[in-house]
């Protein structure tokens, strides 16, 4: 792929990583203040301007309050000339502080007092794990602390840790007393971890293994204490060491046999449904405006309007936290990985401003000559206009004489308010022919639908379903702003062993049929009338979906190939020149004679050992010779599988996870069951906005960089994210290090850049820019932690971890990093108490449920009881997911419908996501972004049963495929309305499963009450916290 001018020079500042103890801007002019040009007087941006300080009165003059939508209204489309349309984002904010302000701002002063902090006691006596101080500082407030708290901190017990894989020693809710007993040995099996902090060589000074770039250590087996020895093991770290642990049950015989203790009360444990409330009742249906540095948004969960004001949107960027260490070491010393997710497509509600379009002409978007930065608000203007100083590498160019223009008193530009990439976060740029492929503009893209025509699908209805839908669903496809057709060309192939495509010509009166049986040299039989305009050729493509039903209804074949399908996909486009996307409807493990062929290695006597991780890596040669095709065609793999047994989703997933595809599964399918739901999936990927052959770069202020990318991408380098196609719920997970140090003044800003082509085959670039606080201070990044972004990070870091790893080592990590970076917390951000108190930064104190959760999910926890392709496809789809769908997916939304009141239209509050909370006599609604449950207690009132299912009462209901009929009454409505707005969230569809207390379908709705010890296998979210606590005193003696 040639495009020049998007590839940026070699980096800036070199210093290597590690060496913390640089000053800022070794090596480097030493940075300016770049946020001057927005005055460090606080009216810079948030004050109403007033005489000279007013923009130009064009702009001014459309100053209106907020909503955003209203502001920037129709004049959406227009390139680049935004002279009328371009209000200040001003007036709207008038408390807001500007960017740069220094410490003593506002904002900071507000939050100078110590962070809120969240104190558990366990008291030994008494054993009552006290409320969490919700109001106070760092007083253990609520905290009954008996007078023996202090005095015994060692006899404080904790559980095992079953969230290494091992079967849960005693219901939620028991008394703690049970933890007393050794571990039962037999249950250990070859799952058996060594136990946190053990493996690794005892004392200070531990060797450290050499790092993976998540901090995993690069050799399988290696000391998983080691990448902590050297920052927290004291000599302390020897003595649990010594192999009291066996089995892998830290704790040791003097902690396990204690006093019995009595309950726990549950409430008294960080709950997620309450942080979610609370910041909702606090910051929902407000503005959130970007003008201020380092500012930590609101959570994905809560309900807000975005202001653009200089920094992206937090739908597009989600920082794990807004205020970086200043230094490496400090980053080290925390553990807290610094990282960003990054949906560079995601949806903007309809109240909320489209991106602008900037056109900077036949020259091509305005850079910086050293780092290729984009044009941006960190920029600097000097000289009265004539220079600017980059924002990212402080390189000072020279003004191009177009673009240039004078600047006011605070030295900024007088057209700042009229110019998209001088006041936002977020905006397009129009590239020029530099931009695209040898140089021509290019095509644009097209969608081939793919059918799997072998025996299983045409006998489940599925092919007749298929062609079905297209007929409607093609007059759907995606259109550019105001256009009334769609510019996508379709194509249309159906295969088993062989492969049929079809022309369909606009003036042909039959499709015509042409059979390439020769699979393993792959070509397209024809070029003209295989890829067509749908409304042009309409008749022919209805006629074709009409009879491929009937085509194949009477065929044997069971056997298919799967690679030579997307080869001739790629083919297809690589004749036509252009992008586009393949939609593979496949059944079956190809076991076809053909390249790509696959057999059956689903040995789940690999489940624990060493060599589990070789169920969930893809087998290579051929598909990995496919994902460089697509990805360097721009050919994008959507995969909807309808598996009966094994398909080996590892490595037919291995295109789609790396081409910005998406992998859909049914299990069983049959039409009458999960026709709805892929119907839904499929509509909403076919209609869904993208953008192809898409190249994203990630550039960073000096002392930082961008070393690490997750996500549904193809990596051909190590700072080119290639994407043959991203669409608005993909997210790229890209992790920070530091390789030198960083100014607290300026900050530590990040540009995004995607460059892709649009649905009408125009060449764009996309900018997010964000800029984050910089801090010596480690009480500043607890502070601006977003625990949905760490966990989507920790999610996505450790299932790629898996791959080289054993999943034990990669759960010790886990534990490892999540004690090791409240320690730090305690360490170095609490004021001092008692060493029984767990005392958890107030942004993460619900981090260990979640993290919890995490190592309980189907792909981690490792049990011969789940199915492999689940744990891999589950695996691929948390790859490419955002924020917003690790959050639910890791803490789902457990929801009471049987107190609900009718006249709301309001969800339900959730309630905590645990067996305690359901009632015998209550119906809950439970969902995670990819399955949906109603449970119905077994007492549940018979008036209810009938306003919902049209029966006298629960017994009348059979247990197998139960369905929601929609009835007359406000009990049925109401129901119906939240499933479909909970629907409408989320980016793929939601079977409803519906399942009664007590029968056996109860298990599947049970996996996800995620603060309940796991059925595979895991710790219920107490124990869990009591087992990192226990882990965090260790570090901290
Ligand atoms: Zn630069």
């Amino acid at each position: 792929m040639s495009q020049q001018g998007y590839v940026a020079a070699p980096p800036y500042s070199q210093a290597q990583a590690g060496m913390g103890g640089y000053s800022a801007g070794f090596g480097n002019p030493p940075p300016q203040s770049h946020y001057g040009a927005y005055g460090s007087p606080p009216q810079g941006y948030s004050a109403p301007p007033t005489g000279v300080l007013k923009p130009p009165a064009s702009s001014s003059s459309g100053m209106p309050p907020p909503p955003v939508s209203s502001q920037y209204g129709a004049n959406i489309q227009q390139n680049g000339a935004h002279h009328h349309s371009f209000p200040p984002p001003v007036a709207s904010a008038p408390s807001m502080s500007p960017y740069g302000q220094p410490p003593q701002s506002a904002f900071y002063s507000m939050a100078q007092a110590p962070p809120p902090t969240q104190q558990l006691t366990n008291q030994m006596s008494a054993m009552n794990i006290g409320g969490y101080g919700k109001l106070d500082g760092q007083r253990p407030m609520q905290v009954p602390q008996s007078p023996s708290s202090s005095a015994a901190p060692q006899q404080y017990h904790t559980s095992p840790p079953p969230a290494m894989g091992h079967p849960p020693l005693s219901p939620p809710g028991q008394q703690l007393s049970s933890f007393g007993s050794p571990p039962p040995m037999a249950t250990m099996g070859s799952v058996a971890a060594p136990p946190m902090g053990m493996s690794g060589p005892p004392g200070p000074g531990v060797h450290q293994p050499p790092l993976g770039p998540q901090g995993y250590p690069q050799q399988p087996g290696s000391p998983i204490s080691g990448p902590y020895g050297a920052q927290m093991a004291g000599p302390q770290m020897a003595g649990p060491q010594s192999g009291a642990f066996q089995g892998g049950f830290p704790g040791g015989p003097a902690q396990m046999a204690g006093p019995p203790q009595k309950k726990l009360d549950p409430d008294s444990i960080p709950s997620t449904t309450q942080v979610i409330e609370d910041d909702q009742a606090k910051r929902g249906g407000q503005v959130y405006v970007t003008n201020i540095r380092g500012q930590v948004p609101p959570l994905v969960t809560t309900d807000f309007t975005v202001q653009d004001q200089g920094n992206a949107s937090p739908r597009f960027m989600r920082c794990t936290t807004y205020s970086f260490p200043s230094t490496a070491d400090l980053a080290k010393q925390c553990k807290v990985p610094l990282a960003a997710i990054i949906k560079p497509f995601a949806t903007v509600p309809k109240n909320e401003t489209p991106l602008y379009i900037v056109n900077h002409g036949e020259t091509g978007p305005i850079r910086c000559n050293r780092c290729k930065a984009y044009m941006c608000p960190y920029m600097q203007f000097m000289d009265g206009g004539r220079r600017y100083q980059c924002g990212f590498c402080s390189c000072v160019n020279e003004v191009p004489v177009q673009y240039f223009q004078h600047l006011d008193h605070m030295g900024r530009r007088m057209d700042l308010y009229e110019r998209p990439e001088l006041s936002l976060g977020s905006y397009e740029f129009i590239a020029t022919l530099d931009y695209c492929k040898n140089n021509k503009p290019p095509n644009p893209p097209a969608y081939i639908f793919m059918i799997d025509v072998s025996y299983n699908n045409i006998k489940s209805g599925l092919v007749k379903l298929i062609c079905e839908e297209l007929k409607t669903l093609l007059d759907r496809l995606p259109k550019e702003e105001g256009a009334e057709t769609s510019p996508i060309k379709v194509g249309f192939v159906t295969y088993n062993k062989i492969l049929h495509f079809y022309n369909v010509k606009s003036a042909l009166a039959q499709p015509q049929m042409m059979v390439v049986s020769d699979v393993a040299e792959m070509f397209v039989p024809l070029l003209d009338g295989f890829l067509v305009n749908f409304q042009e050729s309409r008749a022919v493509v209805n006629n074709l979906l009409d009879q491929i039903p009937d085509m194949f209804a009477d065929t044997n074949e069971s056997e298919t190939v799967f690679a030579p399908v997307i080869q001739a996909g790629v083919e297809a486009l690589k004749a036509a020149e252009c992008s586009g996307k393949l939609f593979i409807f496949h059944s079956s493990i190809p076991t076809a004679e053909a390249p790509g062929k696959l057999k059956n290695r689903d040995d789940r006597k690999l489940v624990g050992t060493e060599k589990e991780k070789t169920l969930f890596q893809p087998l290579r040669g051929v598909y990995e010779q496919l994902t460089k095709d697509c990805v360097a065609q721009g050919c994008c793999v959507d995969l909807f599988l309808f598996p009966n047994q094994y398909v080996d989703i590892a490595t037919v997933g291995d295109v789609p996870s790396h081409t910005g595809g998406s992998i859909y599964k049914y299990s069983n399918f049959q039409v009458e069951v999960n026709g709805q739901q892929f119907v839904s999936d499929l509509r909403r990927d076919v209609e869904k906005s993208i953008g192809f052959d898409a190249i994203m770069r990630v550039r960073t202020g000096t002392g930082f960089r961008a070393t690490d990318f997750f996500g549904a991408v193809y990596m051909n380098n190590t700072t080119d994210v290639e994407m043959a196609a991203v669409d608005c719920d993909k997210a790229v997970t890209v992790e920070f290090k530091h390789d030198d140090t960083l100014s607290e003044e300026s900050g530590a800003v990040m540009q995004c850049a995607l460059l892709y082509t649009t649905i009408g085959g125009q060449r764009r670039l996309r900018i997010h820019n964000l800029s984050l606080n910089c801090s010596s201070q480690l009480s500043e990044l607890y502070k601006s932690c977003e625990t949905d972004a760490l966990i989507n990070f920790f999610a996505k870091s450790a299932y790629r971890a898996m791959l080289n790893q054993p999943l034990k080592t990669v759960r010790e990590i886990l534990v490892n990093q999540t004690a090791h970076m409240l320690a730090c917390y305690r360490k170095h951000c609490a004021s001092p108490s008692a060493a029984s108190q767990l005392i958890l930064p107030d942004a993460m104190k619900v981090f260990p449920v979640y993290m919890n959760s995490l190592l309980k999910t189907p792909t981690l926890v490792g049990s011969t009881e789940l199915s492999t392709d689940d744990r891999a496809f589950h695996r691929l789809l948390v790859n490419a997911m955002g924020v917003e769908e690790t959050q639910v997916l890791l803490y789902p939304r457990l929801i009471p419908l049987h107190t609900m009141d009718v006249s709301s239209d309001a969800i339900p509050a959730p309630v905590r996501c645990s067996e305690e909370r359901l009632s015998e006599s209550g119906i809950f609604l439970l969902e995670n972004g990819l399955s949906m449950f109603l449970w119905l207690g077994q007492a549940c009132p018979p008036d209810l049963i009938q306003n919902l299912f049209n029966v006298p009462s629960l017994g009348h209901l059979s247990s197998e495929g139960m369905s929601l009929p929609v009835l007359d009454n406000a009990h049925s409505r109401k129901i119906h309305s939240i499933i479909s707005s909970i629907s409408q969230q989320r980016a793929t569809s939601m079977k409803l499963l519906i399942v009664k207390q007590k029968d056996r379908s109860e298990m599947l709705f049970r996996q996800h009450l995620v603060e309940d010890k796991g059925l595979h296998g895991g710790a219920s979210y107490m124990d869990f916290l009591c087992y990192v606590h226990r882990e965090i005193r260790q570090l901290l003696t």
